[in-house]
């Protein structure tokens, strides 16, 4: 006989069925605000949004009791442009990043961190992913800024690239929670800012990493992508349970999110889709947003309003109470996002409504279509699924959207690092993933 299990859906999950969202009472105090990247965590690979698998029950009981917003977009597909965008609230256009060795935030920039600094934050930064090191500006407003430094094991060497890096030392998100909690501890006396970047998740295809360090979840889904989100979301309960404990905490502001996603198998036909970067597909650029608050001050419910990644900075100040709006959801709200990637000489714009997404090839790279129309949710399978010219209707309106933001946002010139790119900087850019 068939154990009872496995006549039901045991692993099923369905979405989070959350009301409207509603505002919180708001804080009595300044809030602590913890913003978490979880990098290149893909919105649909959560169990709250109806991943099959149970991924992130943690992350799903906090969304439940806060603000699960279901409807947001990264402004591209790779770490550097899309974080500096949502802590600057400009799209990378406008930043000028899209070369890896030294496009860096232009100083010019208006900062989340400095408008904190200024409303009297301690301000903390850590990234495990170098995308984000202060060389590139990243460490711009911050108290104190830790860089992704790690070893190389220079005795791997592989016979045609003269190098190849390990990574096992990348700092594990248990590691970068304690660096945050040691901050939180010596700053009782101000709020305090922690802007963390994890790259467990990142890091998936190479899953014998030691950033996988809870032996109980190695191996679950038999998924190293899915199994590194289970692994994430049970140590980041930890850290949100730890923090909110200091005194003084019970006023805080939690925020999840992610730069972009990872297209792994959903894109079977289109060349190089696996990871992130070099496709605007909804795997790669549609972000999760959970933001949980010990009593729910900052509020409870679904928000479907259509957002960017370039809102961060008015959805947290709002939240935060240090704008007199407390659903700031509803003021930055969008038709549309704009997407692009440059990563790499890929030249690919697009535009999404929340239900179509429309791309424009530029590159004339691989077997990519020049323009394709593809359903949100559904399978993008390049030009298999493309329906541009089946629905001009749609098609139509989003390319002259498109084609006007296109002329109001040219692409500025890029603000270079004045730093060379060390020898161990590329080889540790070059270990996950980046400079080819
Ligand atoms: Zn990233």
């Amino acid at each position: 006989m068939l154990p009872l299990l496995l006549l039901g859906c045991s692993g099923c999950s369905r979405p989070l069925d959350l009301p409207p969202a509603t505002p919180g009472p708001g804080f009595d105090a300044q809030p602590n605000i913890l913003l978490v990247v979880i990098d290149t965590l893909r919105a649909d690979r959560l169990s709250l949004s109806g991943y099959p698998r149970p991924t992130s029950p943690e992350l799903d009981a906090r969304a439940a009791a806060g603000l699960l917003f279901t409807n947001v977009w990264a402004p591209t597909s790779w770490t550097r442009p899309s974080v500096a965008a949502m802590l600057t609230g400009l799209h990378p256009a406008a930043l000028g990043i899209s070369d890896e060795r030294q496009d860096a935030i232009p100083p010019a920039a208006p900062m989340l961190t400095e408008t904190l600094q200024s409303a009297g934050y301690a301000t903390f930064g850590m990234t495990a992913n170098p995308n984000l090191n202060a060389r590139f500006g990243f460490d711009r407003g911050f108290d104190t800024y830790i860089d992704s430094e790690v070893m190389f094991d220079w005795m791997l060497k592989d016979g045609a690239d003269g190098v190849s890096a390990t990574h096992n030392l990348l700092p594990t998100s248990r590691d970068i929670s304690a660096r945050a909690l040691e901050f939180a501890r010596s700053h009782p006396e101000q709020p305090a800012l922690l802007f963390l970047d994890m790259m467990e998740v990142h890091e998936h295809t190479r899953h014998h990493t030691s950033l996988m360090t809870r032996s109980e979840h190695q191996g679950t889904f038999k998924s190293p992508y899915d199994d590194a989100i289970r692994q994430l979301s049970a140590d980041l309960d930890a850290l949100i349970t730890d923090l909110t404990n200091l005194p003084g905490w019970q006023d805080s502001l939690v925020v999840i999110t992610s730069d972009h996603g990872e297209g792994l198998d959903s894109h079977p036909s289109v060349p190089d889709s696996r990871i992130h970067g070099r496709h605007l597909y909804d795997s790669q650029v549609r972000v999760p947003l959970i933001v949980w608050s010990p009593a729910g001050q900052a509020g409870t419910g679904s928000v479907d309003a259509l957002l960017s990644l370039e809102d961060m900075p008015a959805l947290l100040t709002g939240l935060a109470g240090l704008t007199p709006d407390p659903a700031p959801w509803h003021a930055a709200a969008r038709a549309h996002v704009s997407l692009e990637t440059r990563f790499r000489g890929m030249d690919k714009v697009g535009i999404t409504d929340g239900m179509w997404l429309y791309i424009e090839s530029r590159d004339a790279w691989g077997e990519t279509l020049p323009v394709e129309l593809q359903r949100v949710g559904s399978l993008q399978d390049g030009p298999k699924t493309d329906q541009a010219a089946a629905a001009s209707a749609i098609t139509t309106p989003l390319q002259g959207t498109l084609s006007s933001w296109l002329t109001d946002n040219p692409h500025a010139e890029p603000h270079l690092t004045e730093e060379d790119l060390s020898a161990e900087m590329e080889a540790l850019l070059e270990s996950i993933g980046y400079l080819e």
